[in-house]
């Protein structure tokens, strides 16, 4: 459903030039949780941000279903990301002026939509319908990332992409909230591309894949080793997309 192609990406600070993404090339298919897994600065941040469209690589490609979106213009860009793509981020990122049940509803508000019944629908399926009113600094960490979630689906995505979902939560809330993600991902068929830098996050992945050095490595389950993942042969991504 989505693909990147040789990507590159490098950050401009004064006169140096830092290289960030070297040469990337990975497949998500339809239904799929993917992990990516990496240290602190290793450029997880940066592509989520490359795969849904919020900031251009310097090269390569993101191609969803078979059309690179490069070519898009931002009017489109900005309506596939708002309808195809689910954002789940670290610091929950919720208007405050707004009620849980408003900001689930948000996103569906942007596209002219103002039934409200989605988003409760939403709320029930994260818990959180006794919680409707509370606007988000009257909600705990972990009531605000289900908030999130639930307006992550609002529009239903067909990908869920999640950058560090547990990053300000404890460990047993964190764990709360990965469990609720995944059950949502596979309940109603997301493909999910959840970044995270804890290991026993990481092996909750269909696929884990590892950054490191820039670079893709895919986990083998089996003997826990990474290994490269080795770029397509020119213009052969198209046929591996599903
Ligand atoms: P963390 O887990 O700490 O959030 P990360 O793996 O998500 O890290 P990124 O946020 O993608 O990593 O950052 C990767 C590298 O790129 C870092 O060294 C960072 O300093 C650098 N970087 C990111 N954004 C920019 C920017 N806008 N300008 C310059 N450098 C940047």
């Amino acid at each position: 459903i989505l693909a990147a192609e040789t990507l590159h990406k490098s950050f401009r600070t004064g006169s140096a030039s830092v290289p960030v993404l070297t040469g990337i090339d990975v497949v998500f298919r339809e239904g799929v949780c993917y992990t990516i897994q990496g240290v602190s600065g290793s450029g997880k941040t940066t592509l989520l941000h490359l795969l849904a469209g919020l900031e251009d690589p310097d090269t390569g490609q993101i191609l969803y279903r078979n059309q690179d979106i490069s070519r898009f213009s931002r009017k489109r860009l900005a309506a596939w990301r708002g309808r195809a793509i689910g954002l789940v981020f670290q610091a929950y990122h919720l208007l405050p002026e707004l009620t849980a049940l408003e900001n689930v509803n948000l996103p569906a508000m942007l596209f002219g939509q103002r039934d409200p019944k989605p988003g409760w629908e939403l709320l029930e399926a994260v818990g959180m319908t006794h919680r409707w009113q509370h606007r988000p600094w009257e909600l705990s960490g972990g009531e605000q990332q289900r908030v999130a979630i639930a307006r992550a689906l609002r529009n239903d995505p067909e990908i869920l992409m999640a950058d560090e979902p547990t990053g300000n939560l404890d460990e047993e809330t964190g764990l709360e909230v990965i469990d609720l993600l995944l059950d949502l991902q596979k309940s109603r068929g997301k493909t999910l591309v959840l970044a995270t830098h804890d290991p026993r996050l990481a092996q909750k992945g269909d696929q884990q894949l590892v950054l490191t050095g820039g670079k893709l490595e895919r986990v083998d389950p089996t003997s826990a080793a990474s290994v490269p993942i080795s770029g397509p042969p020119k213009h052969s991504l198209e046929s591996r997309l599903e």
